[in-house]
């Protein structure tokens, strides 16, 4: 191969240029503009929700959902260990304290050991829920590499405990239910608050951005506030809370609206290079593609291989490096946020799939460019990669 394959780049094949230039052309580079406007009710269309507010980051998305979920400091939130660290640094930002429960096969919230813990390790008495004495306020779900996580046992457990339910669904913008009590709606607009990222690795980049949207539309109407600094009147500099500036600007919101067009294409290449893989990979001993859950439409964003480690031994930094050599960047799946040095010594309940996990997942290229010629050297390097290790 001749070219070098990256695991995930953006991707501008549609209006970007046009639309950057135009909202240039009109002046409109920061926080106000018909494009940001325009961002928000596409995503409302296309997720089927009233209202959704653009902002900043996903990490702010998710720092105002909290904020608006009212979690103050010293309440517990529930978090995964096995994620990017943005989605549990906000909880740090409110002064909450965050327990970590395990994941299962999806690598998202674990359904079964969130109930356990809620059941036998926290008091209820009827109105709230307590972990040594604390407020057990949310918890946070995300729906890793675009996997939906177990929507319908994770929301029993919640209305059951009246905890808030912040879903980070930036890497699944576009996954749906086909069945079961969710069918048709999408990952981000199940829960009370959902957020997104569109950061250069998502399905769709504004180079940095988010957006929220949440059960209710006036909430959404009151982050959209948040996100301005709270100024509550059109003339005077008045402001009545403390207020955030999380606002996203005209310029990445343009960007945006050109993605936005371009999302189903995007959607259905990564599905489509997702089966290439599959049948690559079909019957391989010693790597797993691993699927996506039943019962849903995924984006398939991300493909992870799980490493056999009865055969293999080698860290995953060389496996990384050899593969390098070939021209194909692949990567680890993250470290355990609750082993990362700010949340040494926090809270974490029977993790058992998410270390095991973490030792084992090769994510392999998934960019929307990726060619059937490359999934086949791709898929080729990394099973003959394996063979050897296993066999060396
Ligand atoms: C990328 C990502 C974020 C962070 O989003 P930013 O826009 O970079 O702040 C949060 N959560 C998940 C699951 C992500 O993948």
């Amino acid at each position: 191969m001749e070219k070098f394959i990256p695991l995930s780049i953006p991707n501008f094949e549609g209006n970007e240029k046009k639309y950057v230039n135009d909202a240039l052309d009109q002046g409109w580079v920061s926080t106000g503009g018909a494009y940001i406007t325009k961002l928000e009710q596409e995503m409302a269309k296309f997720l089927h929700v009233e209202n959704v507010a653009a902002c900043q980051s996903g990490t702010s998305a998710l720092h105002m959902s909290l904020v608006e979920a009212g979690v103050k400091p010293g309440d517990v939130v529930l978090v995964p260990p096995l994620t990017f660290i943005a989605a549990v640094n906000p909880v740090k930002y409110q002064f909450a304290t965050p327990v970590f429960i395990d994941c299962d096969d999806s690598f998202c919230l674990d359904p079964v050991k969130l109930r356990s813990f809620c059941e036998e390790e926290c008091e209820w008495d009827g109105v709230e829920l307590k972990y040594n004495g604390a407020l057990v306020k949310a918890l946070v779900v995300v729906h890793v590499f675009g996997n939906m996580a177990d929507m319908e046992s994770i929301l029993d457990t919640a209305e059951k405990y009246n905890l808030k339910v912040i879903e980070d669904a930036t890497e699944a913008l576009g996954t749906k239910y086909t069945e079961g009590r969710y069918a048709g709606k999408y990952a981000g607009t199940i829960g009370d608050y959902g957020c997104f990222s569109f950061n250069g690795n998502k399905i769709i980049t504004t180079g940095g951005g988010g957006a929220v949207t949440a059960r209710e539309s006036a909430t959404v109407d009151h982050i959209r506030f948040l996100s301005t600094q709270a100024k509550t009147d059109p003339h005077y500099y008045i402001h009545d809370e403390i207020g955030y500036n999380y606002r996203m600007t005209n310029l990445q919101a343009a960007l945006g609206v050109a993605q936005m067009e371009e999302l189903p294409e995007f959607i259905k290449r990564k599905q489509r290079n997702y089966d290439l893989y599959k049948a690559e990979f079909e019957g391989f001993k010693y790597g797993k593609l691993m699927p996506f859950r039943d019962g849903t439409d995924s984006n398939k964003w991300f493909y992870s291989i799980e490493i056999d480690r009865e055969h293999i031994k080698a860290t995953m930094r060389e496996i990384i490096t050899t593969l390098e050599k070939d021209k194909i960047q692949t990567r680890a799946i993250w470290g355990l946020i609750n082993e990362q040095k700010p949340y040494e010594g926090e809270e974490t309940y029977r993790l058992e799939k998410a270390p095991y996990y973490a030792d084992r997942i090769l994510n392999i290229p998934s960019s929307t460019q990726i060619t059937g010629e490359e999934i086949k050297y791709v898929a080729d390097k990394v099973k003959q990669l394996l063979e050897e290790l296993a066999n060396g």
